[in-house]
């Protein structure tokens, strides 16, 4: 016959105990949930996964490759395109001029840059700025996409006309695509126009107020 069940839920106990105490060696003294446990890991697990990436071309010209930054269980995610002249020189998305402008946005929306999640459709800098072309999106998005499995956020806005297009797989213009939520990998997506273009046609930042209001109210639904 089988141990009882007051044998098993003892065995259970020990090895929880045994846990625990491997835990505490490791220098972890709180137990994580099975929510919490895997998160920043799979963060890092990718970061590590991606390397010294040299899957596309656009290795060759990169100071730094910017994987993204900020809270890894953000409820909210910003996606730009491709990282510009200082992102690359700094290893960090949206750090610019335009990124002081979306900084801006986001204090705007009462959340700082640490609580939400910032990154781009392609992590290292094109040539010139130009677009990134398509086997480059085709080798680097699904490293966001798994860094966006990793965060689980409730929110994405995706910054621009090719962020917006990239992730929605359409060839609608960002006029038209802005202003409302999109289902995506589970989340809500909304497209607004990029900070660059913000800079350039400072008209349009009324949109943008818009559309931060509405990813607002369903960030305060929680
Ligand atoms: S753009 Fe992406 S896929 Fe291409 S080299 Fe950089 S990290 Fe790798």
């Amino acid at each position: 016959m089988g141990k009882n069940i007051q044998d098993e839920l003892l065995e259970l106990v020990t090895q929880i105990k045994a846990h625990v105490r491997y835990q505490k060696d490791l220098g972890i003294d709180t137990l994580l949930s099975s929510r919490e446990a895997p998160l920043v890991p799979d963060l890092a697990a990718i970061r590590q996964e991606l390397g010294e990436c040299t899957r596309c071309r656009l290795h060759q010209g990169r100071q730094r490759i910017v994987f993204g930054e900020g809270d890894p269980r953000s409820t909210l995610v910003f996606v730009g395109e491709a990282p510009g002249r200082e992102e690359d020189l700094q290893g960090r998305p949206f750090v610019g001029k335009a990124g002081e402008l979306l900084t801006r946005i986001i204090e705007a929306i009462d959340l700082t840059r640490d609580q939400v999640y910032i990154a781009n459709i392609i992590k290292c800098r094109p040539p010139e700025n130009r677009n990134p072309l398509p086997d480059e999106i085709a080798t680097c998005l699904p490293f966001l996409q798994k860094q966006l499995a990793a965060i689980k956020p409730k929110i994405i806005c995706a910054l621009g006309t090719f962020a917006a297009q990239t992730l929605l797989a359409t060839e609608e213009r960002i006029s038209l695509l802005r202003g409302r939520f999109y289902p995506y990998q589970g989340a809500l997506l909304m497209p607004t126009y990029h900070p660059a273009f913000l800079l350039r046609n400072s008209q349009y930042k009324r949109d943008v107020w818009e559309d931060m209001k509405k990813i607002r109210e369903e960030y305060l639904k929680g």
